[in-house]
């Protein structure tokens, strides 16, 4: 088993390389090698996986991935946390099969990767991490399994079910591309910087989309539109996007809702349902 990075190695590597973490890009780097063995571990990385990893950051979790055999392309924003990934790696792990891309993640697209990832792995940067899988999501249908580590927050808000205090429009757009689950927490010590906010790990196992593009973008813009005004029922929240409550109380009773329900208690499949039933009267 090649080295892993601890606090020392990161220090120093950040000295050398003159990096001051930076909050506008959620740099807080993962000095402990148990939390990264733990992470690919439940990843479920094997040789196999052409795994995508977000942010590498100072290569801690890159390293731990690498070990493994498998082919990892590693896609980082900060062009001088890219530019020494490739040395960091090849002196500890000289066989790895390390591709850095350098790239926001929120604009990366197939041309922009040497092989389709199968596996989504990272400690993603906690400010933009909900657009950034559900981009990667929609972007890499090859993507079956993923896990990442999160803002506690916004972790358990991609896992929740209808009905629960911090069930919202990113749970229901996380629940169109497939399954999701809390798999453990994470101390804020094994940071540096240590962060002000607690993290999760979350997996995710892909299913069949519901629909087509046409389908997803019709169910998005009702997502949004049910959780913008969350606290009022759907027909009102939705007469903006339907044409007015009146219409928008017939749509939902042609898809079986209740119009005096409230978006917090529509599961992903309600919300398909109402999509199909607005495309087809649309004609
Ligand atoms: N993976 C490393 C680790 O575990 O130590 C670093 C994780 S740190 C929480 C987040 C990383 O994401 C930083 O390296 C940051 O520069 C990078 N980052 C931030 N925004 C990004 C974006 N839009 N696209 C790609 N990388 C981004």
């Amino acid at each position: 088993m090649g080295a892993l990075l601890g606090p020392a190695e990161i220090r120093e590597l950040a000295a050398t390389f003159d990096v001051t973490p930076t909050k506008k890009l959620g740099q807080n780097f993962v000095h402990d090698a148990n939390t990264v063995r733990r992470i690919v571990s439940i990843a479920g990385v094997t040789p196999e996986s052409a795994v995508l990893e977000v942010g590498p950051g100072l290569g801690s979790l890159t390293l731990g991935l690498t070990e493994t055999g498998a082919a990892v392309t590693a896609v980082e924003i900060d062009a001088r946390l890219a530019a020494h990934l490739p040395t960091t790696v090849s002196a500890m792990q000289p066989d790895a099969r390390l591709t850095v891309v350098h790239q926001d993640a929120m604009q990366v697209s197939s041309e922009d990767l040497p092989v389709a990832p199968t596996h989504l792995v990272a400690n993603l940067p906690y400010n933009v991490s909900v657009p950034v899988l559900l981009h990667l999501l929609a972007t890499f249908p090859s993507l079956v399994r993923s896990l990442v580590m999160v803002q506690a927050e916004v972790g358990y808000r991609l896992a929740a079910d209808p009905g629960s205090k911090v069930y919202g429009s990113p749970s229901v757009k996380a629940a169109w591309y497939g399954s999701w689950r809390i798999a453990g927490q994470v101390s804020r010590q094994v940071f540096w910087p240590v962060p002000n906010v607690d993290s999760v790990l979350v997996g995710f196992d892909r299913h069949e989309p519901p629909g087509d593009e046409q389908l997803r973008s019709r169910v998005f813009t009702l997502v949004d539109a049910a959780f913008q005004q969350r606290r009022k029922m759907l027909r009102q929240a939705l007469s903006g996007v339907l044409g007015g409550s009146a219409r928008a109380s017939e749509v939902l009773e042609a898809a079986g809702i209740a119009p005096t329900a409230r978006g917090e208690e529509l599961g992903v499949d309600d919300f398909v349902r109402l999509g199909r039933t607005v495309l087809a009267a649309a004609g």
